[in-house]
């Protein structure tokens, strides 16, 4: 029988005083043991987070925030050796799988520091227009986006390439769901959450039949796997809301009457396994 201990994949650590505190006792009231916190962006970013690992060591799994101008595979080393337990991704410069990137994915594959990728369409920044940037400093300041490098399929070459590392997709792909759950049914070491809009738009139902196979079907995963031990709660808003994100996913397990091993999974023994922290 799966441990029943509550983890949240997919936290944000938020620029508000005291957020680590803040978020401790909120968590400590649901009931979630552990949380996957992302750092905020910069080097000052990884400052504050890992301080905040420091102080709740058994609680927080570190995800250093990727920068994708200025780290090196080198850095990973140095996260490592700081303690933090994965890193985050997002808005790549070119598309998830290109080779540029691929001696960064080896270096957290051989350090067993599990990815974790912002996948699909992304929120507009508040960042200059980049478009209007004439100097250096705006046009670094400003985003260019293409939504279209963040897409799941990226995933598959990357899972297929780094077969030992764990990944952890987010959003499901949204807006690329079959894509995701396709990718997440042939690589035994990709995973996704179901954090963002998707849950309050998506049936149950909807998701049911993305996810359909399980241990008995002809067409399985080849650990021979049911499609929801892929699946990992996430929160992805700020503290005060994940209640409600929890609340969501219940609902999801109610209407799809998943079993009580399959429900903990999700809610957490699927991710311990993942950070290696049972
Ligand atoms: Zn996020």
């Amino acid at each position: 029988m799966e441990k029943k201990i509550i983890i949240d994949a997919h936290h944000h650590y938020q620029n508000v005083p005291d957020y680590p505190d803040l978020l401790a006792e909120e968590y400590a009231s649901l009931g979630i043991s552990k949380v996957c916190l992302i750092s905020p962006k910069g080097e000052d970013g990884i400052k504050k987070l890992k301080k905040a690992m420091d102080k709740y060591p058994k609680f927080i799994l570190g995800l250093a925030q990727w920068d994708w101008e200025n780290h090196k595979p080198d850095d990973v080393v140095r996260f490592k050796d700081m303690g933090f337990a994965g890193v985050k991704f997002i808005r790549p410069t070119l598309p998830y799988n290109h080779k540029d990137f691929w001696s960064i994915y080896e270096k957290c594959q051989e350090l067993k520091m599990p990815g974790l990728f912002h996948l699909g369409i992304v929120g507009r920044s508040k960042g200059k227009d980049f478009m209007k940037a004439t100097t250096p400093e705006d046009a670094k300041e400003a985003y260019f986006v293409d939504s279209n490098y963040m897409r799941p399929i990226y995933l598959d070459t990357i899972a297929r390439l780094f077969p030992e590392w764990q990944i952890h997709g987010a959003h499901l792909g949204n807006p690329w769901y079959e894509e995701a759950s396709m990718s997440c049914r042939w690589n035994p070491n990709l995973y996704f959450d179901l954090t963002g809009s998707t849950l309050k738009k998506k049936k149950p139902e909807y998701l049911a039949e993305l996810l359909w196979w399980n241990r008995f079907t002809r067409y399985r995963d080849p650990d021979g796997r049911d499609a929801w031990e892929k699946i990992v709660f996430g929160s992805d808003v700020a503290y005060y809301e994940t209640h409600d994100v929890l609340n969501d996913y219940n609902n999801l397990f109610q209407k799809l009457n998943l079993s009580e091993e399959i429900k903990w999974k999700i809610l957490g023994g699927t991710v311990a396994k993942m950070y290696g922290v049972e």
